[in-house]
């Protein structure tokens, strides 16, 4: 399987390649050059564990990576999860939650940062050399980055948050990790500045590669291909339960990284009715989906700071294939964009359904299923429930539809709703306790408590930064 950029300036590579080039030289993001059709192959995927079916699916997508290698990686990274479902389902009324937070920091970007560490750390053993991470990071990322690569050797992590403003279970989740290997800087500033910091150092060409930098960002395409498996593995267990021929999934969505992952099973063949796209009042991504405007607003502090961002690096992949796959289209597009903060494309995508939730009604239905089946969504999850609910009514009319046989009629209500969980509740505990009163727990953070850390605080001040990374690289 070769990959291709968006923006269609780019000699193709093999997957290994587009794994450690992250994003494009041309500016845009890769892609396989062609889906596998794979509805031929979902009776005898079916019934296969988490690990066996990531195995059938990423083998389609590395076919440059040995088969026992891809295995072996693929055991490796699920082996830190603390269930063996790795993503299990739980029913609760009227839906279906795909528990994604089982990885070692409780938040799904585990799920596809697991195995991106392992398969770094397998490429450059492969092909020698090193690689320094370096990244920004609000709160969940870098502890999942970090994670993901902690002991692993040619690897340095380099991860810079703003002092004093990521939560306290955040910044002892990255502090704690005391690897040799994992560097946190606390920057004297705010997160924005974190970001500007490592964007000025990555536009350094001659800097970044005389010193092996790179980043575990979401454009990575092997954090999509991660992602993709729990779709299958998801849909299988609700049509086991069901007899449900088709699906649907509420995704609560930031970079449209998730999403992008269901988007891509859809393409397979999985059958999906619906993905319902929900974002919180950082909305960019629920307007685009109702008018087909993408335009940049002010990001506002929510209580799902996970997705508290405006320009959602991944969406480029999907207007890829919503101008059917024309890559002179797309930076037209693209650049429209950049000048203009905002581009419009015609009609609509059927696939979709957006929704936005705000904070009131993110509390409200964190509450109501607590006290109504006794259990507690992340408030990035709440989101996801509160925009399926309001629209799982539009797509599956209480009242029966005039037109249709009767099975026709059964089978358009009866669409199981599956809501990912993207966070452990107790990662946000803050949110929690505004919703119902109790703190929420989980062992892991609560050991964080008395957990001895490591972190280095820095000048809001690119030299810096850059005498810091001269001198540990
Ligand atoms: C990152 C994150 C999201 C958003 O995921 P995207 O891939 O950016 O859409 C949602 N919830 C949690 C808890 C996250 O950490």
């Amino acid at each position: 399987m070769k990959y291709i950029s968006t923006r269609g300036q780019m000699e193709p590579v093999g997957f290994l390649d587009a794994v450690m080039t992250g994003l494009a030289s041309d500016g845009g993001l890769l892609l396989p050059a062609s889906l596998p059709d794979v509805s031929g192959k979902l009776a005898a995927w079916k019934d296969l564990s988490y690990q066996e079916l990531a195995f059938e699916v990423m083998r389609l997508f590395a076919t440059d990576l040995p088969p026992a290698d891809l295995k072996a990686l693929i055991e490796k990274s699920y082996s830190t999860f603390r269930v063996p479902e790795v993503a299990p389902v739980i029913p609760v009324d009227g839906f279906h939650v795909l528990e994604l937070w089982h990885g070692p920091t409780l938040a799904f970007k585990d799920i596809a940062l697991q195995f991106l560490g392992n398969l770094f750390e397998y490429i450059l053993q492969k092909r020698g050399g090193r690689l320094n991470i370096l990244g920004a990071t609000s709160g969940d990322t870098g502890s999942a980055a970090i994670c993901g690569v902690r002991g692993k050797k040619n690897i340095r992590i380099f991860i810079m948050h703003p002092k004093g403003r990521t939560s306290p279970v955040q910044e002892k989740q990255m502090t704690s990790v005391l690897d040799d290997n994992v560097f946190n800087l606390a920057v004297e500033g705010t997160f924005d500045d974190c970001q500007h910091l490592m964007k000025s150092i990555f536009s350094d060409v001659e800097f970044k590669e005389k010193h092996s930098l790179g980043s575990v960002n979401s454009v990575n395409w092997a954090r999509v291909l991660a992602q993709i498996v729990y779709y299958f593995y998801a849909a299988f267990r609700v049509q086991e339960t069901t007899g449900a021929k088709q699906v649907q999934f509420a995704v609560p969505t930031g970079n449209f990284g998730d999403i992008m992952a269901g988007y891509i099973a859809a393409k397979m063949g999985l059958p999906v009715k619906k993905l319902i796209l929900a974002t919180n009042e950082n909305n960019i991504l629920s307007r685009f989906f109702n008018t087909g405007v993408y335009s940049i607003g002010k990001v506002v502090p929510t209580l799902s700071p996970s997705m508290d961002i405006q320009v959602a690096s991944n969406f480029e992949r999907y207007l890829y294939y919503r101008t059917g796959q024309n890559a002179a289209k797309l930076c037209e597009l693209m650049n429209g964009f950049a000048k203009n903060k905002s581009l419009t494309v015609p009609g609509a995508d059927d696939l979709f359904a957006a929704g936005e939730a705000g904070t009131a009604q993110t509390l409200a239905v964190i509450k109501k299923v607590y006290e109504q089946e006794g259990y507690t969504l992340d408030p990035h999850t709440a989101v996801g429930v509160v925009v399926a609910e309001r629209l799982g009514r539009a797509i599956l009319p209480k009242a029966p539809p005039v037109i249709g046989s009767d099975e026709e009629r059964t089978a358009r209500r009866s669409v199981p709703t599956i809501c990912l969980a993207t966070a452990h509740p107790a990662k946000f505990t803050d949110a929690i306790q505004q919703a119902i009163g109790i703190a929420a727990h989980h062992p892991v953070l609560d050991k964080l408590a008395s957990a001895e850390t490591r972190c280095d605080t820095i000048a809001n001040d690119e030299s810096a930064v850059r005498d810091y990374l001269v001198r540990k690289t």
